[in-house]
């Protein structure tokens, strides 16, 4: 199994999810903001020699077209288009596979989706490749029929672009970027096999979907013992399915929200019920924050002064920001050399010649 580097969709994101699954190993799904974090996930990717998802949420994509930008939606609309062909310019020059994904879009943000979607066909129509291998539509808080039924009506408008959708049944804990559940019902945060089966049901002969399950993870890093993870809740809904298909092992591909801070053992174990894609964002936040205060801390001076009062010293080498930005960017890549292993994806790229 071997694919072109660079961004992969269609029939050959499904080449690297059957790999993912075979070989038991997941990718980090990470989460960018801009050009450094973009950047940093490639460099990691490419030293780690494995595949890689580069996610972007509505308000990272914001962000990226920048805070100042006089409208707020469309500046979550065109930032994702600009993250997306950034990495259509640059994936393919590190070597490895890249899936582009959008994170949650709940009920209201229905509308920043389809406005992917427009600029995904008009792409489409000049590249002959999807803008975005996948987006997310997170319907969870919704009836389950409401739930489905809107993910099939984008899903058909996705088929014809190659492109992939994830949805999400049961309920992530924690919260988003504004996408937030802090009063729902605690067996709505386990997903339900027979919600699952429906799913499948509808969306199955429709196009190609993934699954953001619930088996008690939650957004965020949090004490430890505050998150019950139950990663058997996935072989349940793995194993109806199976059955009512009559399928091999694990016909669900999985998503795992909410993975910074979890055990290792229950990574482990997930990986083994079908678990191709792992987000990541708070711990590499946290890694790139770590960084920065570090580097303030050993040069304190050029953070006040551009040339120091006492005797003269230029701190323009130390406070130029491609020396923190970068301090950031390699402490971003060296949190996820640990992802990477984590997932088992180390040295497990399928890009080829
Ligand atoms: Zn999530």
């Amino acid at each position: 199994m071997s694919v072109k580097p660079g961004v992969v969709s269609g029939e050959d994101y499904k080449t690297l999810l059957k790999a993912c699954k075979e070989g038991k190993y997941a990718l980090p799904a990470v989460n960018v903001v801009g050009t450094n974090t973009v950047n940093a996930v490639l460099e990691a990717a490419a030293k780690n020699k494995a595949d890689v998802i580069v996610q972007v949420s509505n308000g990272g994509a914001e962000f990226y077209a920048g805070k100042g930008f006089p409208d707020s939606f469309q500046a979550k609309v065109l930032g994702a288009v600009a993250m997306a062909k950034h990495v259509h310019l640059l994936a393919e020059h590190y070597g490895v596979c890249v899936v582009l994904h959008t994170d949650h879009a709940n009920k209201k943000l229905i509308p920043w989706v389809d406005a992917l979607l427009d600029h995904g066909e008009a792409h489409h129509k000049e590249t002959g490749k999807p803008l975005y291998s996948t987006h997310m539509l997170d319907l969870s808080e919704e009836e389950l029929d409401d739930n489905i039924n809107e993910c099939a009506r984008v899903l058909k408008r996705m088929v014809p672009l190659d492109m992939s959708l994830e949805i999400e049944l049961g309920v992530t804990g924690g919260e988003e970027d504004g996408v937030g559940s802090d009063h729902v019902d605690n067996d709505k945060l386990y997903t339900q096999p027979a919600d699952v089966l429906k799913a499948h049901d509808t969306l199955s002969p429709i196009g190609h979907y993934s699954l953001a399950a619930s088996f008690g993870n939650v957004h965020g890093v949090y004490k430890p013992g505050n998150v019950q993870l139950r990663p058997e809740i996935l072989k349940n809904s793995q194993s109806l399915v199976q059955e009512r298909y009559q399928t091999g092992e694990n016909p669900l591909d999985l998503v795992f929200h909410g993975g910074s801070g979890s055990e290792k053992a229950k990574i482990d174990e997930a990986l083994q019920y079908g678990v191709f894609k792992m987000n990541i964002d708070t711990d590499t936040q946290f890694a790139q924050a770590e960084a920065v205060g570090k580097y303030v801390d050993e040069h304190p001076r050029a953070f006040k002064y551009q040339i120091d009062p006492d005797d003269d010293t230029p701190y323009k080498k130390q406070y130029d920001p491609r020396k923190w930005l970068r301090a950031a960017e390699e402490h971003m890549v060296t949190r996820l050399d640990e992802a990477f292993a984590d997932l088992k994806a180390t040295g497990k790229t399928i890009a080829g010649a």
